[in-house]
């Protein structure tokens, strides 16, 4: 089996960063649950039980995706898994004297971290003869939205990050794909208006475990023969308006 089996009980080994909170957090949890042994990886403190190794670090640091990686080496004796979720956004004026600092960031961490993160994890995907990396992405990455341009241009080009990572590992037995959240109760849209919800067609926000679920799905190898591709999930939101 070169693929990853989230059910095989303890052999699989997965990194996930972002994982303090909301969908990564969400995604450590269903991991341990279906027997998988988790690195996870956050700017915040992550107080967690179980088959877990906590890294504090900063996904826009090449030292940190690094580290993370021979974590899971040291801990665990391989890597199966990756995903790549951790995410930074918000609303940046365009002529704020701040909004090219601010959007570098986020570009740092929207982009950068991906990109750091698959060059890290990739030596070792192929040590254990392949394996499977999801990005998390954005229904901000197939549209645009007033205000959020920086989030939305970043999160475009990891989806097509993710789409070219698949065609350059595939050979390696390499799966890389994107799943696109749409608005999901986290701490990310903390404050947003809950009329929101009712532009969506499904007539709420996901609840953090519904996107852990399919980022569960393309790890496994229910999904050996998908890559390249963005699995979007929100509620109808890029079908049109609900
Ligand atoms: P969240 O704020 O609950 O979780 C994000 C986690 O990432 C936090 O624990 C944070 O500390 C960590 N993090 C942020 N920057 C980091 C960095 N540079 N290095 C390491 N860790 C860092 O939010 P969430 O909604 O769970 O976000 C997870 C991903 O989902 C993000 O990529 C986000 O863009 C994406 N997303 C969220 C929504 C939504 O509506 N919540 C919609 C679409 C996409």
């Amino acid at each position: 089996m070169t693929d990853l089996d989230p059910t095989a009980a303890g052999a699989r080994v997965v990194l996930v960063t972002g994982a303090a909170s909301g969908i990564g957090r969400a995604t450590v949890d269903l991991l341990l649950a279906r027997g998988s042994r988790v690195v996870a990886v956050d700017l915040d403190e992550l107080a967690i039980e179980g088959e877990v190794v906590a890294l504090a670090g900063d996904v826009a640091d090449e030292e940190t995706n690094r580290a993370a990686v021979a974590l899971a080496v040291e801990a665990f004796g391989r890597l199966d898994g990756v995903v790549l979720n951790a995410g930074a956004g918000g609303t940046l004026p365009w002529e704020d004297p701040g909004a090219v600092a601010a959007a570098e960031r986020i570009f740092a961490v929207n982009l950068h971290g991906p990109m750091l993160g698959i060059r890290a994890a990739v030596p070792a995907l192929r040590q254990a003869g392949g394996g499977a990396i999801v990005v998390t992405a954005s229904v901000a990455g197939l549209r645009a939205d007033p205000g959020t341009w920086a989030y939305n241009a970043s999160k475009s080009a990891v989806i097509n990050l993710v789409r070219a990572a698949a065609l350059d590992y595939a050979a390696a037995g390499i799966r890389v794909n994107a799943i696109a959240p749409g608005l999901t109760r986290t701490r990310i849209i903390e404050g947003a208006d809950p009329l929101l919800a009712e532009r969506v067609p499904l007539g709420r926000f996901a609840e953090p475990g519904e996107q852990a679920e399919p980022i569960g799905f393309l790890l496994s190898p229910a999904a050996s023969y998908i890559t390249g591709t963005t699995l979007v999930v929100d509620g109808g939101l890029d079908a049109g308006l609900g």
